[in-house]
């Protein structure tokens, strides 16, 4: 920055004392306090009067030019700031903390705070439903380190990840708003755009992450968390926990645990999955219509939060689920719910709340959210004692009446008090005998006061006298311009306005400064117990978050208990086999939506039955059949009931997604290499276990290119991965698969005429669909009758062949060299030289294997 090279002498003390602030924050805005304004100086002035759209001044002089400045009200500044660091500026608050009458020279002033947007935790700043996350990555040897503080809860994790797809999926699914990395490092292409920050690879060092980690838990080493085996999280960590306690210029007393997240330990979905099924995101970014919109019915905000993170990491430990699942149904069975919804109703955010406790930035009004929090706590120990379910028994426990803390914030705080501390009027009367007596001096002013003017009316007989106060002045006595030459001699002259006069005199002045210093040592004493407040509520803060915790978790599963009653779910029973059986499950949101009824369908996939090639025509519900199979299985695995009859849920590790939306192009790539990308991702990494939804695979290139890459991918599921698919596909020659696989075989969606109008049935049936379809559909369309004749006789021919020409080549050659190989092995797989020779113009087949190839071992 141009400011900080000129040298300090040629400024004033004031410009001397920001330039070497400044120095120390060259990454960031500084907002240099003076009185009543926050101002901003040089380049700073520049970008923030340019992205604020405010007026840039000048000031003084810097190297005999005038120094740019622009200047923001104080009280106001909580608008701005928010605005600059949404758009992922940093913002560096210096404060005046000396006392500007005792100082010479410029007062005091320092950072007390940098505000980034990765490290918020004022609830002005904050969106309620989500959380804001700061998040921080490193490579080696093609493993990845990965951790995530939210600042508002305190809650900090970490990871380990083994590839690039892996990484993105996680940020995908954090969607953290500031990302360290290392220096000269690229972030991963990722659908949103975070503040990124470079930082030194020392700052990831592995031994002084540690070092840092143990000082914030109070731990001696972090055995106690179960990270050990995760050092490059760990480095992770560490430079994330030094970023965030420079941005607090303090400790973060509410961050005192580090939770790993291990993949097996949950559900997982990739980036274009979660997309796809549209869990909180539809398919455009937007939060309507999706699965959260639907299902977030929770009384609290802290509950919306923990909804999303279930819904966004469902897990894999069957004893969690069925503690879930338990609680729902005891909920359920006696509408208990809609009792404790209600008794939820009034509270607030309190994770939140106590997170600006730790950090000592809580306003009056965050204690009041506390205190009426703590106040419904009696209520729902009785409503949650009378209910028998284990998970439930667990947060009563945790949720144990607090009465003393009931008792001191009653007593404490007003019932309505003002926004902030600064002006007083939060700590009620009879709490502390001391400010009562200095608030008595106050209040006894105004009798004093009245007191004197009707004496002194009295005395000097002038009508127009009376006695008032301003601040600036501080009392007077007023006499109209009249009378004013009649004021006793004793009055001196204090102001003189156009139609009166003002005064003081020994006895007022006497009285004024005594007033004064009761008002101002009142003001101090209630600031002093309104931090003692704090301070003492910071000591308990472990019980009180945990207290926080059960409420979250509570609400969440009142609000599924809601979502089972609301729209007729079921339990699902869930087991360890690779199976996923649903009886009349449907799809919720295209339920919702849907002014027809909607049509349930089964589902039946497992170890005998692992491809369900599925084909019908365009809207007969092919892909609102697959994503309603995977919205159970994740519901399932949330610990929600599900939208469907009955169902069992196998053990599912991973549940992916190929859409062949052109949609969701991402960062320019063609939509054939976003498939080829995606497939590749799926072909590698699914397991019996895994859930896969693929969708015409293979539309984003040529028919036969398309067909090909289509039969490879459902080949290589079925015999090699036996993952279970649903794989829906428009190329017919595909139903000839389960011809070959006894693992697979074929369904179909139909549609029917009915009055000259085409009606879609919905109902998934056994067998492929019928091809007639398209001739249907052109009769309709008026096509001349002699056409659709024609075209019937020709459809008849093609029905007794058993697959069109171009299939029957790719089964010939296939059947003549049955799969052996690993599909991805460097062994040229059989069908990859069959495809070969096929000579297909534009990209080949091969060409097209062959960087799928390539795409799998940069995995
Ligand atoms: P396809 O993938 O076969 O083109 P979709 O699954 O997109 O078809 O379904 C098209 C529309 O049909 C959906 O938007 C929905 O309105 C309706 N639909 C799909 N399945 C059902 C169902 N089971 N019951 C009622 N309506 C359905």
């Amino acid at each position: 920055m141009s400011a900080t090279g000129t040298s300090k002498p040629q400024h004033t003390p004031m410009m001397q004392q920001y330039l070497s602030i400044k120095e120390a924050h060259p990454n960031d805005l500084v907002f240099y306090r003076m009185g009543d304004f926050y101002e901003l100086f040089f380049e700073d002035a520049r970008l923030a009067a340019r992205l604020l759209d405010i007026t840039l001044t000048q000031r003084g002089q810097s190297g005999g030019k005038p120094i740019p400045m622009a200047g923001i009200p104080y009280h106001a500044a909580e608008n701005y700031i928010a605005r600059l660091v949404r758009s992922g500026q940093r913002v560096a608050i210096v404060e005046q903390i000396g006392d500007p009458n005792a100082s010479k020279g410029p007062v005091e002033r320092k950072v007390v705070r940098v505000l980034t947007p990765g490290t918020l935790s004022d609830e002005a700043f904050l969106n309620d439903r989500q959380e804001n996350l700061l998040a921080a990555i490193i490579e080696a040897d093609q493993a990845y380190g990965l951790a995530a503080l939210d600042m508002a809860s305190g809650r900090f994790t970490v990871q380990t990840l083994n590839s690039p797809l892996a990484l993105q999926a996680e940020l995908e699914r954090l969607r953290p708003s500031e990302l360290l990395l290392v220096e000269d490092e690229t972030a991963p292409e990722l659908s949103f755009n975070p503040a990124l920050r470079q930082q030194p690879i020392w700052l990831f060092d592995l031994d002084s992450a540690l070092t840092l980690l143990n000082q914030q838990m109070g731990t001696r080493d972090l055995g106690g968390f179960g990270v050990q085996d995760m050092p490059l999280a760990l480095r992770a960590a560490g430079c994330l926990l030094n970023y965030a306690s420079d941005t607090q210029k303090g400790a973060l007393p509410h961050v005192r645990a580090i939770l790993p997240e291990r993949h097996d330990d949950s559900v997982i979905l990739d980036a274009a999955s979660r997309r796809n099924l549209e869990i909180d995101l539809n398919v455009r970014g937007e939060e309507e219509h999706t699965l959260f919109a639907l299902m977030d019915h929770c009384s609290t905000s802290m509950g919306s939060r923990l909804l999303r993170r279930w819904l966004g990491r469902p897990l894999r430990d069957r004893k969690v689920l069925n503690l879930r699942h338990n609680a729902i149904s005891t909920l359920l069975n006696n509408f208990d719910y809609e009792a404790i919804r209600d008794t939820l109703k009034p509270i607030g955010d309190i994770e939140r709340v106590l997170s600006r406790v730790a950090l000592g930035s809580a306003r009056p009004r965050d204690l009041i959210r506390l205190r009426e929090a703590i106040s419904q706590l009696p209520q729902l120990q009785s409503q949650l004692g009378s209910l028998d379910a284990p998970r439930l028994t667990q947060l009563q426990a945790d949720l144990h009446e607090r009465p003393q803390w009931q008792e001191t914030l009653s007593l404490a705080l007003v019932e309505n008090p003002p926004v902030v501390i600064r002006d007083g009027g939060v700590i009620a009367a009879g709490f502390d005998a001391e400010l009562d007596e200095l608030r008595g001096l106050d209040d006894n002013a105004s009798e004093f006061l009245m007191k004197l003017e009707t004496q002194e009316k009295e005395r000097t007989g002038l009508s127009s006298l009376k006695v008032g106060y301003n601040r600036v002045h501080g009392y007077y006595i007023e006499i109209g311009k009249a009378q004013a030459r009649e004021a006793p001699v004793e009055y001196t002259r204090r102001q003189t306005l156009k139609n009166a006069e003002r005064f003081i005199t020994p006895e007022l002045k006497a009285f004024e400064d005594k007033a004064l210093s009761a008002k101002s040592r009142a003001l101090s004493r209630e600031k002093y117990l309104y931090e003692q407040l704090i301070a003492a509520l910071a000591d308990d803060l472990t019980s009180l978050q945990q207290m926080a915790q059960a409420l979250a978790e509570l609400d969440v599963l009142v609000c599924l208990t809601q979502c089972a009653d609301r729209f007729n779910w079921s339990a699902p029973e869930l087991t360890d086999q690779a199976e996923l059986l649903i009886t009349e499950g449907r799809h919720p949101v295209v339920e919702a939506l849907s002014e027809s009824p909607f049509v349930p369908n089964d589902l039946q996939l497992n170890e005998h039955s692992t491809l369900h090639i599925i084909t019908g025509p365009n809207m007969g519900g092919k892909s609102t059949f697959m994503r309603q199979a995977a919205i159970i299985a994740l519901l399932g695995h949330v610990g929600s009931f599900v939208p469907a009859k009955a169902a069992r849920i196998g053990s599912i590790d991973r549940i992916f997604t190929r859409m062949g939306s052109s949609d969701d192009i991402a960062g320019g790539r063609s939509t054939f290499m976003v498939e080829m990308t995606e497939t590749a991702n799926i072909l590698h990494n699914a397991s019996a276990n895994s859930l896969v939804i693929m969708d015409e695979v293979g539309r984003g290139t040529s028919t036969f290119d398309g067909l090909s890459l289509a039969w490879a991918a459902a080949s290589c599921l079925v015999e090699k991965t036996r993952a279970l698919t649903l794989f829906a596909t428009h190329y017919f020659e595909m139903t000839a698969l389960p011809d070959r696989y006894a693992l697979a075989s074929n369904h179909h969606l139909d549609a029917t005429e009915h009055d000259d109008k085409l009606v879609f049935l919905h109902r998934i049936q056994p067998g492929p669909a019928s091809q007639s379809f398209g001739i249907q559909v052109a009769r309709l369309a008026g096509v001349p009758a002699e056409v659709i004749d024609a075209a019937r006789t020709k459809l008849g021919e093609l029905e007794q062949l058993p697959m069109t020409t171009k299939g029957a080549a790719i089964e010939t050659r296939v059947a003549d060299a049955p799969i052996q190989a690993d599909l991805f092995s460097s062994t040229a797989h059989p069908l990859v030289e069959a495809l070969a020779e096929l000579k297909l113009d534009q990209l080949s087949p091969l060409e097209a294997l062959n960087w799928l190839y390539r795409q799998q071992k940069d995995l």
